[in-house]
């Protein structure tokens, strides 16, 4: 077991510079378009035109339930969550923060992220989440970020690590520290690719394990896992177990997006925006 713990934050490590260095190249000579819609914005300047700035504000205003980040208004949440997650057993993290449900223009930013990498998005989609997060009375008692870990083969492919890069801005906004807790073990098949909700469970079982030195460190601790997206809710339920395990006592989530199902309430239906990615692929590793 600490053998693939080691190798894959040996292989973490020696691509992390890589990264940088791509990344840094891209946003130096990729034009400077809006994140969410694309639009051409001149001098460069922010990372979102003002259109998809308003849209983007309009979409942090939609109420959620804080335990499981599903859509919902007001009157469907109580104390202890919503209808659905107060039935959903597997349900083990305190809360739950978003910047907003998964579709345009959140959407776009997730997939950005995911697929595009480059720092001026994880900048826009980090400081979003970190707003979100400075909400919740919960987050000043926060005693580490613990982005979701990446499979080093998987991170291969990829043109970042995306929780990582997410959480690193987070980390620096908020002013809490940024913990690798946890290395992805297995190298699984997407997520996309299995579909049934008991399938993405079964998927992610076993998958995490604790790297040497972290259970010092979390124990008794307050923590965040940080991740782009919950759809299911599988991967936070896996890497929460991993943490519980270690003697984190009090886990929360931060997402970009959390995904709805069939059933959920809009509580404010989203304006459509930019240009949505063919893609929709973008649902928790
Ligand atoms: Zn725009
Ligand atoms: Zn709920």
């Amino acid at each position: 077991m600490w053998w693939l713990v080691r190798m894959s934050s040996l292989a973490t490590r020696l691509m992390r510079p890589l990264g940088l260095l791509i990344r840094g190249v891209q946003d130096a000579l990729l034009p400077q378009t809006c994140v969410i819609g694309g639009e051409w914005i001149p001098g460069g300047g922010p990372p979102t035109c003002a259109a998809c700035d308003a849209a983007l504000t309009d979409i942090t205003q939609t109420h959620y339930c804080p335990r499981c980040g599903r859509t919902m208004p007001p009157p469907a949440v109580d104390s202890d969550g919503c209808a659905r997650c107060k039935h959903e057993s597997f349900w083990n993290v305190a809360g739950v923060v978003r910047i907003g449900a998964y579709e345009p223009p959140i959407r776009r930013l997730v997939t950005a992220l995911k697929y595009g990498g480059r720092e001026r998005n994880a900048e826009l989609a980090g400081r979003l989440l970190a707003a979100a997060l400075a909400a919740r009375d919960w987050s000043r008692h926060l005693d580490y970020l613990v982005p979701v870990p990446m499979h080093w083969f998987r991170r291969w492919q990829r043109p970042c690590d995306h929780a990582a890069l997410l959480a690193a801005v987070v980390a620096r906004e908020l002013d809490v520290r940024l913990l690798r807790a946890c290395a992805r073990i297995k190298h699984t098949p997407s997520q996309v690719v299995t579909t049934s909700r008991t399938q993405r469970f079964d998927n992610v079982r076993g998958c995490f394990a604790v790297r040497r030195g972290a259970p010092r460190k979390l124990a008794g601790r307050c923590v965040c896992i940080i991740d782009n997206l919950i759809s299911t809710g599988a991967t936070v339920h896996e890497v929460s177990k991993t943490l519980r395990r270690a003697g984190a006592r009090r886990i929360y989530a931060a997402v970009i997006a959390r995904t709805t199902l069939p059933g959920d309430i809009q509580a404010t239906p989203p304006r459509t925006v930019g240009h949505d990615p063919p893609s929709d692929s973008a649902f928790d590793r």
